[in-house]
């Protein structure tokens, strides 16, 4: 556990997260994956909760969470898999983006129902040509007869087919920007993507927006801010989120292993007994403990406006996602044949983890940014 780095209010918080996800949804996670989509009764209790918008600011309509009550939230919700505690990040990472560089008509119009929970944003960057290079997009934002029309599609956007509100990222005469469409608005094209490895009950979508004409207070930001500020705020969040649900994964493969490992016998001993056995799951220890620490020291940096923030937040989201697909891996092999039901939260965690490696920056677009920033530290120390 955890509670060795809080304090005792944070352990409490935690212990209620925990107890409010496993008594409403422990024994049902498994059943959400079937249709595409987590059943509307969920998306509804998150909002009930409060959780749709605990992290947003209080005077913003949110409950003002701080990073580490958001991040334990989480690592709660993520014992259930990926997909629940995406839902949870896309809104906040949309909400969050807007509660930063919105206008006052955004405070006004858009983020109180957003805090509230009673609408649930998506985020839209990715393109059938621009994932990790998003200064490739060419959604458009055009001015036709004093109209503001917006063209273009994106793809694999979490809980697309749910969201009422999304944060579109553009283009307008070549300089990067960002706007809000509501799903109801002429023009958008909302289709469900197909089957995928992982988040498999996160409605992904592929939204087409056509000749979908939005109001000049829409837009989010200045002209050219989306690369350089918009879309680093909603990833600061993203990559935050991310770290804590896989560390909740993590938890979770272990907890679901270790009785197992005690119980069940081959050769005449506990499984537990065996070295092989020993190396693996001492590896995922060692490694759910570093997890642990890296998600503290990011949420505790973010907390402090630190200016390390950034990195710290970048460092946890690499490693623990990292840890979470390696030793999913190994817990299913400790599991044996249990391990590969479609009840055990292990193989969930397996398939779920793979793709947090992929979204909010992958793997490789993450050592981009931190292999230089790591090796700079050490420069500026000596
Ligand atoms: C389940 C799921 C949910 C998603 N949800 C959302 C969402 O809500 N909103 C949204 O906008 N997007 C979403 N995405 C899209 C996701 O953000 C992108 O898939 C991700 O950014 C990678 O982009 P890409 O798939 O286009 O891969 P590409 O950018 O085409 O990259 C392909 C491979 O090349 C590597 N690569 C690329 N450039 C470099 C480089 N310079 N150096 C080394 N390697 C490189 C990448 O690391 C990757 O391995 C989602 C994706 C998935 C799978």
């Amino acid at each position: 556990m955890i509670d060795h780095l809080l304090t005792p209010g944070e352990r409490e918080h935690h212990g209620r997260m925990l107890k409010l996800v496993r008594d409403r949804w422990e024994d049902s996670a498994h059943t959400w994956e079937g249709g595409g989509m987590l059943p509307e009764e969920v998306v509804r209790w998150c909002g009930e909760q409060g959780l749709l918008g605990a992290a947003l600011p209080a005077a913003t309509g949110g409950g003002g969470w701080n990073a580490i009550e958001a991040g334990l939230m989480y690592e709660a919700l993520g014992r259930t898999g990926a997909t629940l505690p995406s839902l949870v990040n896309v809104h906040g990472m949309m909400a969050q983006t807007l509660a930063k560089w919105g206008t006052a008509w955004h405070r006004e119009h858009v983020l109180p129902a957003l805090g509230a929970g009673t609408r649930v944003g998506a985020i839209c960057m990715t393109e059938p040509h621009a994932g990790s290079d998003l200064s490739a997009i060419t959604t458009s934002l055009t001015e036709k007869d004093g109209r503001l029309v917006l063209d273009g599609t994106k793809v694999y956007i979490t809980f697309g087919r749910r969201a009422d509100d999304f944060l579109v990222f553009v283009q307008r005469d070549g300089k990067h920007e960002a706007c809000l469409v509501r799903r109801d608005n002429p023009g958008v094209i909302i289709e469900p993507m197909g089957d995928v490895l992982g988040l498999r009950a996160a409605g992904l979508a592929r939204i087409t927006f056509s000749g979908c004409e939005i109001a000049p207070e829409a837009v989010v930001g200045k002209p050219d801010f989306a690369l350089t500020v918009l879309i680093p705020t909603a990833l600061h969040h993203g990559r935050h989120a991310v770290a804590w649900m896989a560390l909740g994964m993590l938890e979770a493969c272990f907890a679901e292993c270790a009785p197992f490992l005690r119980t069940r016998e081959a050769f005449g001993r506990p499984l537990i007994e065996h070295g092989q056995v020993q190396t693996m799951v001492t590896r995922m220890g060692a490694d759910l403990e570093a997890a642990r620490h890296l998600c503290v020291s990011a949420a505790r940096a973010m907390e402090a406006n630190d200016p390390a923030a950034t990195e710290r937040i970048l460092l946890a989201k690499y490693f623990v996602c990292r840890a979470a697909q390696e030793h999913s891996a190994s817990a299913v092999q400790l599991l044996g044949s249990s391990g590969v039901s479609e009840r055990s939260v292990t193989a969930r965690a397996y398939r779920d983890s793979k793709v947090l490696t992929i979204i909010e920056g992958t793997e490789q677009i993450i050592e981009r940014a931190l292999a230089p920033a790591l090796v700079n530290a050490v420069g500026r120390a000596s």
